[in-house]
C-alpha cells in the first residue's frame, strides 16, 4: 500500500483526501501557500510543508515546489484532487519519474483526454457516441465547408478548453468565420493553444456523466450517472445520481459503452465521461481524468468511497468491486456552496463569524469551514458542498431544504438563498425538467 501520501491541493478536497487515507492507515502530507497556513486538512495531517506564496501559479501549480516537498518528506504517492495539477500529463509524468506514484491514470490518458480533438476520436473508435461535429480540428479554410455539413446554430470549442472557455455559439452562416477566429484567439489567450473544433449545438441537453473506475490492466466498472444540467456560466451549481427519467434501456447500453472504452484504452483510476442528453439521446462531449467534485452524490447512491478506491487502484490494488456488487439505493442531491455575492455572483471572501453544519440521517457537508476562519481571496469561490441522501428524489429534495435551512454561514454572502428559495422550490425542477440552459435563461431571469 502507499505509505505516505501527499495531497497537492488544498479547501474541501483536500480534507476529503486525508479522511480516505486515515480510513486506510496511510500518513499524509499537506502542502499550502502562505495565504492558506490556517486551512483545516493542516491539522490533521501527519506533516504540512509551505510550498509558495499565495497565487497558485507560486505554489499549487509549482510542480518543483510539490515534488521537493514530497522529497523532503520522504512521500512515496502524490493525490492531486481536482483543478490545480488533476489533468496535468507533464506533472503526472515528473511524479513517475521521481519514482513516486501518482494517484490518477496514465500521463498519455491525461493527455489523450486533455485535447477534446483526440478525445472524440478516441471515443468514436471505441464505439461510444459523440455530438454530430467537424472531422477533428478545424481551419478558416475549411471551417465554412464543415459547418453546411454539420448545420446552425453550432458551437465552436477549444480543443483544449476547459471551464468553459474557448466557446461560441454560431447562429447564422454569416457570423462563422468571425465567431471561429474570435475562439481561437480566447483558445490561445487561455490554454496556448489555438487549436477549435465544431459541434452541433444542441438547444436543451441535460448534462449527465458516467462515473468509472478502470484498474489500468484492462477491467473496468461504472458508478452510473449524475445529472448536472443546473450550471451558471458552464459552472456546475447543483448535481445529483443517479440522473432522473432516463428508461433503463437508454441508460444500460451507455454505461455499457464507457466500461467497454475504458478497458480498451486500459484507463486507470478514477473518471468521468460527459455527455449531453436530449431526446433519448447520448452524445460524448468530454472526459474528465480525475475525481470530480461531485463526486459525493455517486458515493451515497452506491456506498462506495471513490477517493479509497482512487488510492487502491493507484497502489495496484485492482478494483474492490465486481459491477453486479454495484446497485443504486436512493437518491442524493448536491450544491455547491459559495462564498458569492447572491446579487453579482461576485465572489466573496472574508471570515466566518458563525456556523452551524446540519446533519443527521443522510446528510453531510463536505467542507473546510470552521468559525473564524478567514477564506482567502486567491482561490475557488466553492466553500463547501452540502449532499443529501433519501430513498426517492423527492424525499432528497425535502432534506435538502431542511438541510439548506439549518446551514448557517455568517459573515460572507453566499448562494445558500439560491438553492433553497430558487431551484429547489421551482416545479420544473421538481418535475426532472431541467437542462443546462435552463438555471440562466429561466430561474435566473425570472428571479
Ligand atoms: P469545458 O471543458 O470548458 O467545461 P465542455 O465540453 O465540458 O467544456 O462543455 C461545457 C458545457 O458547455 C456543457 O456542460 C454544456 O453546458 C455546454 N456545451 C458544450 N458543448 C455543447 C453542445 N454541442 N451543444 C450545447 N451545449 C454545449
Amino acid at each position: 500500500m502507499i505509505k505516505k501520501l501527499l495531497i497537492a491541493n488544498r479547501g474541501e478536497i483536500a480534507l476529503r483526501i486525508v479522511r480516505a487515507c486515515k480510513q486506510l492507515g496511510i500518513q499524509t502530507v499537506g502542502v499550502y501557500s502562505t495565504a492558506d497556513k490556517d486551512l483545516m486538512h493542516l491539522r490533521f495531517v501527519d506533516e504540512a510543508v509551505c510550498i509558495g506564496d499565495a497565487p497558485s501559479s507560486q505554489s499549487y501549480l509549482n510542480t518543483n515546489a510539490i515534488l521537493s516537498a514530497a522529497e523532503v518528506t520522504g512521500a512515496d504517492a502524490i493525490h492531486p484532487g481536482y483543478g490545480f495539477l488533476s489533468e496535468n500529463a507533464d506533472f503526472a509524468e515528473k511524479v513517475e519519474e521521481a519514482g513516486l506514484t501518482f494517484v490518477g491514470p496514465h500521463a498519455d490518458h491525461i493527455r489523450l483526454m486533455g485535447n477534446k480533438v483526440s478525445a472524440i476520436n478516441a471515443m468514436k473508435k471505441a464505439g461510444v457516441p459523440t455530438v454530430p461535429g467537424s472531422v477533428g480540428a478545424i481551419t478558416l479554410h475549411n471551417a465554412e465547408e464543415q459547418a453546411k455539413a454539420i448545420g446552425f446554430p453550432l458551437i465552436v470549442k477549444a480543443a483544449a478548453g476547459g471551464g468553459g472557455r474557448g466557446m461560441r455559439v454560431v447562429e447564422r452562416f454569416e457570423e462563422l468565420i468571425n465567431q471561429v477566429q474570435a475562439a481561437k484567439a480566447e483558445a490561445e489567450s487561455a490554454f496556448g493553444d489555438d487549436t477549435v473544433y465544431m459541434e452541433r449545438f444542441l438547444k436543451n441537453p441535460r448534462h449527465v456523466e458516467i462515473q468509472v473506475l478502470g484498474d489500468g490492466n484492462g477491467n473496468a466498472l461504472h458508478l452510473f450517472d449524475r445529472d448536472c444540467s443546473l450550471q451558471r456560466r458552464h459552472q456546475k451549481v447543483l448535481e445529483e445520481a443517479p440522473a432522473p427519467g432516463i428508461p433503463d434501456d437508454i441508460r444500460q447500453p451507455i454505461l455499457d459503452a464507457c466500461v467497454r472504452a475504458c478497458e480498451q484504452i486500459k484507463y486507470r483510476g478514477a473518471g468521468t465521461f460527459e455527455f449531453l442528453y436530449e431526446d433519448g439521446q447520448f452524445f460524448f462531449i468530454e472526459m474528465n481524468t480525475r475525481v470530480q467534485v461531485e463526486h459525493p452524490v455517486t458515493e451515497m447512491i452506491t456506498g462506495i468511497d471513490i477517493i479509497s478506491e482512487q488510492l487502491k487502484i493507484a497502489a495496484g490494488y485492482g478494483l474492490s468491486y465486481r459491477q453486479d456488487e454495484i446497485t443504486i439505493r436512493g437518491h442524493a442531491i448536491e450544491c455547491r456552496i459559495n462564498a458569492e455575492d447572491p446579487k453579482t455572483f461576485m465572489p466573496c471572501p472574508g471570515k466566518i463569524d458563525g456556523l452551524f453544519i446540519p446533519s443527521g440521517a443522510g446528510v453531510r457537508f463536505d467542507s473546510h469551514l470552521y468559525q473564524g476562519y478567514a477564506i482567502p481571496s486567491y482561490y475557488d469561490s466553492m466553500i463547501g458542498k452540502l449532499i443529501c441522501h433519501a430513498q426517492t428524489r423527492h424525499q432528497a429534495v425535502a432534506k435538502m431544504l431542511h438541510a439548506l435551512d439549518e446551514l448557517v454561514i455568517e459573515g460572507i454572502k453566499t448562494n445558500i438563498a439560491l438553492h433553497r428559495d430558487v431551484i429547489l422550490q421551482d416545479a420544473d425542477f421538481v418535475q426532472e425538467a431541467q437542462n443546462i440552459h435552463y438555471l440562466e435563461n429561466h430561474l435566473l431571469k425570472a428571479k
